[in-house]
């Protein structure tokens, strides 16, 4: 097992407030293997914690803020479920990205290709770098045999649960979307209303 900054952990942890799941939170980057801490599953810590879904999710992204954990986006692509594009901030994501697997353009759909992931701070907990490696050439393997990589399962995080969060409109409601890209939402349930940024702009609009 990877070794833990227990120093750094703790500090980080204060800031944190009283929260209840603390003490859960603490144990689980102390003592769980490594691979459970890459690319973390809420269903198996709502399970272990006694929690609901929601509340595992508001947990994970307070962690974030507390840089416990990072938070990564991945960008499917449509065609092949193949990762397109990863990246550290939703802002950062354009209404196109390309697949280097199949050579193509596709529309990204926030509601149906974006992804979340949650794995820990390396620097509070020093993970192996092959898990990466592993993560990478499971997608490429799924597609070169299988003709796709099916990134829905029961663990999996999507965007726009993410998005719709309230925690993450709390605490990173400055950061989501880039106003000047117009990202498509197909069952279009992302409520913007109390996004900082779409206030902004909103206001410039004169319409609030
Ligand atoms: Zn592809």
């Amino acid at each position: 097992m990877s070794s833990t900054n227990e120093e750094r952990l703790d500090g980080a942890l204060k800031r944190f407030g009283s929260h209840p799941a603390i003490s859960k939170l603490r144990e689980f980057l102390l003592v769980a293997p490594d691979e459970e801490l890459f690319h973390i599953d809420p269903a198996r810590l709502a399970e272990q914690w006694n929690l609901r879904r929601q509340a595992v999710l508001e947990i994970l992204l307070r962690a974030v803020r507390f840089d416990i954990l990072g938070m990564e986006w991945i960008f499917h692509c449509t065609t092949s479920g193949g990762v397109a594009k990863e990246s550290l901030q939703l802002a950062h994501t354009h209404e196109h990205e390309f697949c280097p697997v199949c050579r193509v353009d596709f529309r990204n759909i926030l509601d149906e290709n974006v992804e979340v992931f949650f794995s820990v701070n390396l620097e509070i907990r020093k993970l192996p770098t092959s898990q990466r490696e592993e993560y990478e050439q499971r997608v490429i393997g799924d597609i070169t045999n299988k003709g796709r990589h099916v990134w829905r399962t029961g663990g999996t995080i999507k965007g726009v649960e993410i998005l719709n969060h309230p925690i993450f409109r709390e605490i990173f409601g400055g950061e989501t979307l880039p106003l000047d890209q117009s990202l498509e939402i197909r069952a279009a349930t992302v409520l913007f209303s109390d996004v900082t940024g779409s206030t902004a702009m909103y206001e410039r609009l004169g319409d609030a």
